[in-house]
């Protein structure tokens, strides 16, 4: 090779500036090495990303991902994971502690109250002879979260507790602990952030779940904030991050960007895993095999999400989200093939607009009318696999016309919660599994990766190794995903190649 063709003499490449790929870069950076983050948009942060459109009073920002977290009061789990990265001084929006969830199904409300006993005493009002059963839930969910920081730790390889925790199926321990059947069906309501099914792991459900009750926040301005700021502290740690990079193979000794050539002595790849082994160049001597087991791993389901601008003064805001759901007797939110079309969605307020356009954030706080919501709902790669030549911007009619009516059942859905929305809307942005699927390089458009398999660990957990000794995983196909979860794994990562002493050296619980 041309030595022109070279850039740089890096000692990690990163491939994928997402959440994980750019924590992973932040870390390293801190522990003094050289680090280089590729990415193949024009702007970092993959499922964190947001984007502006016009609406009726000024320039909105769009989630395209990312729309709350959990966790991130003093002393709670997140909130030390945020401290390490810098991320604290964002401008975070504690949701109503009385009710950050509200569970709709068939026309009834539940509300989801933040602390462990305020939680119990809410559900109470509503399933009073479960009170006991109710303080066993919060009670283990308090014990999984409270077991995080030992994951973190040095002797994690020691940590019993959360290994058997991923062993164990989440639905069998909600149907042993809670024998209201509404019930658990309530419980499980706030879950369109994780895919239920009946070997989901108890990890996922409790650890995902305990961080919400502990606080639940919104970003003001968008998941671009995240992103921009661990660019910021990677680069004054004097790492780079290149945008419009897209990684095209993997080689032992470094990445091919079309061809650039980015020599490295450790790789890190954000990407999903299959995608990065598809990248991974024959001379590399990976075996078949291998590729061909991850490659046939499942994925969780991708989402439909729809970005709403409202006409002014039409809609409330609420400090809240609401998960909207149509069950038909005897049916349950655990079984994935449940009835036909659209019978769950997530609706999400925004109370702030960007004035300026892109770039300058003007939050405005507790607003009575919310300006803009997103609709989310599961959406199954199968509806759009058909499509996946076309590109954005140049999609066939019937494409269109799918995403017409996924819109149409979603808004229906969500009128129970939100009466006379379809008249309140002014412009929506609609996107698919597809459109996940060609902008962050997902496999399938998965929202949440690959599928973890409480039943078949060792085919579905993976590590951040791969057979190739330089190159490793990070980001949210591994152990746990979400903000949360990738912020761990993002440690995981960073220990194969500095030791975890050296990782969470300045990590503090
Ligand atoms: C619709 C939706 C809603 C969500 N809501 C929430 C929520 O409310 N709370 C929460 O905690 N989590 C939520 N999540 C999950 C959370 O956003 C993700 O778990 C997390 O952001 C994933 O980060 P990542 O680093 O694993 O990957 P990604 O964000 O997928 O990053 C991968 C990066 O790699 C880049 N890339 C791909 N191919 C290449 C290539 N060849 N070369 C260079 N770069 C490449 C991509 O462009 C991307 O930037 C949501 C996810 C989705 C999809």
């Amino acid at each position: 090779m041309a030595e022109n063709q070279k850039v740089g003499n890096n000692n990690v490449v990163i491939i994928g500036a997402g959440l994980g790929g750019l924590q992973c870069g932040y870390i390293l950076a801190k522990n003094g090495m050289d680090v280089c983050v590729l990415e193949k948009n024009p702007l970092p942060g993959g499922c964190l990303q947001s984007y502006c459109r016009k609406g009726a009073e000024g320039v909105l920002e769009f989630d395209a991902g990312m729309h709350y977290v959990g966790g991130l009061d003093e002393g709670q789990p997140l909130n030390s994971l945020f401290r390490y990265f810098g991320l604290l001084d964002l401008p975070w929006e504690k949701m109503d502690p009385q009710a950050f969830d509200e569970v709709n199904i068939n026309g009834k409300s539940y509300m989801f109250a933040n602390g462990h006993t305020e939680f119990v005493e809410k559900m109470c009002e509503y399933f009073p002879a479960q009170r006991e059963n109710l303080n066993r839930y919060v009670a283990f969910l308090k014990e999984v979260g409270e077991s995080l920081p030992r994951s973190l730790s040095p002797k994690a390889a020691e940590d019993v507790f959360t290994g058997s925790l991923f062993a164990r199926s989440a639905q069998e321990f909600l149907c042993e602990t809670i024998t209201d059947p509404l019930l658990r069906e309530v419980l499980s309501g706030t879950s369109l952030k994780m895919e239920l099914g009946a070997n989901l792991p108890l990890y996922t459900f409790a650890q995902i779940n305990n961080s919400f009750i502990e606080s639940a926040w919104r970003l003001c301005g968008g998941g671009n904030l995240i992103a921009e700021a661990l660019v910021k502290g990677i680069e004054s740690m004097g790492g780079r991050v290149y945008t419009g990079k897209e990684v095209t193979e993997i080689l032992p000794d470094g990445v091919f960007c079309g061809e650039e050539f980015f020599p490295a002595k450790y790789i890190i790849s954000n990407l999903h895993p299959a995608t990065t082994m598809n990248l991974v160049g024959e001379s590399a001597g990976l075996r078949k095999v291998y590729r061909n087991r991850i490659n046939r791993l499942e994925n969780t389901f991708g989402m439909f999400t729809a970005n709403i601008a409202l006409k002014p003064g039409m809609v409330p805001y609420l400090n809240r989200n609401q998960y909207v759901y149509s069950l038909e007797e005897g049916e349950s939110l655990w079984n994935p093939m449940r009835g036909n079309g659209t019978n769950g969605v997530l609706v999400s307020y925004y109370n702030r607009k960007s004035a300026q356009g892109c770039g300058v954030r003007n939050p405005i706080g507790g607003g009575n009318c919310a300006l803009a919501l997103d609709l989310l709902a599961p959406m199954d790669w199968g509806e759009v696999a058909a499509f996946e030549g076309s590109r954005v911007g140049n999609r066939p009619a019937e494409y269109n016309a799918l995403k017409e009516a996924k819109l149409a059942e979603c808004l229906a859905l969500a009128e129970r919660v939100v009466p006379g929305l379809g008249n309140a809307v002014e412009k929506v942005y609609t996107s698919t599994p597809l459109t996940y699927k060609d902008y962050t390089g997902t496999f399938c458009g998965s929202a949440y990766g690959i599928r973890k398999d409480c039943t078949n660990l060792m085919q579905t957990l993976l590590t951040p190794k791969t057979p190739l000794e330089n190159l490793f995983l990070t980001g949210q196909s591994l152990n746990l995903h979400g903000v949360l979860g990738v912020s761990m794994t993002s440690f995981f990562t960073c220990a194969q190649i500095i030791g975890m002493e050296a990782a969470t050296k300045d990590l503090e619980f």
